[in-house]
């Protein structure tokens, strides 16, 4: 069975990615700290613990398993963190992609799936995202995987790592088996809040600024189930399996949806009362993300089917309410 090494596989994502890859047909090989994630979402197969940093670790990895690709999900991903410690997104996104890319060439193992995000084009309100859209990150978290874009592009060009680049919006809800799920330590995304805020875990849940320019004064973003992004993720491996080139596509609906919006639509889905309060803006958030793009579906043949905003609570609440992690 053809090996993949999944950085960040204990994560939100990486656990999910790690589910599609072994119901396609391939073994997951998770690489994770731990940091962020967690021990017991390493479900799908064999479990490498290390740092994106060290050189040394991850040339065992490869030697070991013999991937055939990399998909690469490891970083940190908190927007408001990244503006009041840049360092440690610089070091640990791009110093450590560099490390990884590195020992990726090194061990000849050529194709890449790259987990970046729509934070890389920054604040451009009324311009339609596409993939050939200008990227001004307003934020460190952003400023760091637009590097690692370009530092992808550089080492196709010297040695030949061929590339898939992913540019998420706003990925939500959970496997609908409950098997993996969110779950972040401190959490600060919006959708596990507002659960947790819900079923009386937390407070409630604060709007981050209600003075934007939008219909109801709050954000927008595209949001996408995360069952639907990682069925790209394992159509973008074969792609590149397929011999075809690098290339770079925008996950998203190209629905937009309000802070608003999303706490009308928990109240119905989980019919329970969503306590919130109207506060600040949070700094470093862009007023208005949504796709633009459905090169996705025109060139990989990507069907997402579950990212209805309903679908996506429905399934993060199931989550929520049956499973967990050890702590
Ligand atoms: N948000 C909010 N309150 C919270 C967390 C998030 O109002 O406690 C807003 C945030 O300002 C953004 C949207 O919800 O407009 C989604 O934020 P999240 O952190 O989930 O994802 P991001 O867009 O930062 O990647």
């Amino acid at each position: 069975m053809d090996r993949v090494l999944v950085t960040g596989g204990a994560g939100y994502i990486g656990s999910h990615a790690c589910k599609a890859l072994k119901a396609a047909g391939f073994l997951p090989v998770t690489f994770d700290s731990l940091v962020t994630g967690w021990r017991d979402a390493v479900r799908f197969g064999p479990f490498e613990e290390g740092d994106l940093l060290d050189r040394a670790r991850l040339d065992q990895v490869f030697a070991t398993h013999r991937p055939v690709a990399v998909m690469h999900f490891a970083a940190l991903s908190q927007v408001g963190e990244s503006m009041s410690d840049p360092g440690r997104y610089w070091r640990n996104n791009v110093a450590g992609s560099l490390t990884l890319i590195e020992a990726a060439c090194a061990a000849g193992c050529m194709d890449f799936v790259f987990s970046s995000t729509c934070a890389t084009y920054g604040d451009q309100d009324g311009v339609v995202l596409t993939e050939d859209s200008p990227q001004h990150p307003i934020n460190a978290y952003g400023a760091s995987k637009r590097a690692i874009e370009e530092m992808l592009r550089d080492f196709e060009v010297a040695h030949g790592l061929r590339h898939v680049i992913f540019r998420y919006f706003n990925v939500a809800g959970a496997d609908p088996e409950a098997e993996v799920g969110e779950f972040h330590q401190p959490e600060t995304h919006l959708i596990p809040l507002m659960l947790d805020a819900i079923d009386g875990r937390r407070a409630g849940l604060t709007i981050f600024g209600t003075d934007y320019d939008t219909p109801d004064g709050t954000c927008i973003r595209d949001y996408v189930h995360v069952m639907d992004l990682v069925e790209a993720h394992v159509l973008g491996l074969n792609w590149l399996r397929g011999g075809k080139g690098s290339r770079v596509f925008n996950l998203g609906t190209g629905h937009g949806f309000s802070v608003r919006e999303v706490i009308a639509q928990s109240g119905a889905v989980t019919n329970r009362e969503v306590p919130f309060t109207e506060g600040g803006r949070r700094a470093g958030d862009c007023t208005r993300l949504v796709s633009g793009s459905s090169r996705a579906e025109a060139e990989l043949g990507w069907r997402p089917t579950r990212s209805t905003m309903g679908q996506m609570i429905a399934d993060a609440w199931r989550w929520h309410q049956n499973g967990h992690y050890d702590r």
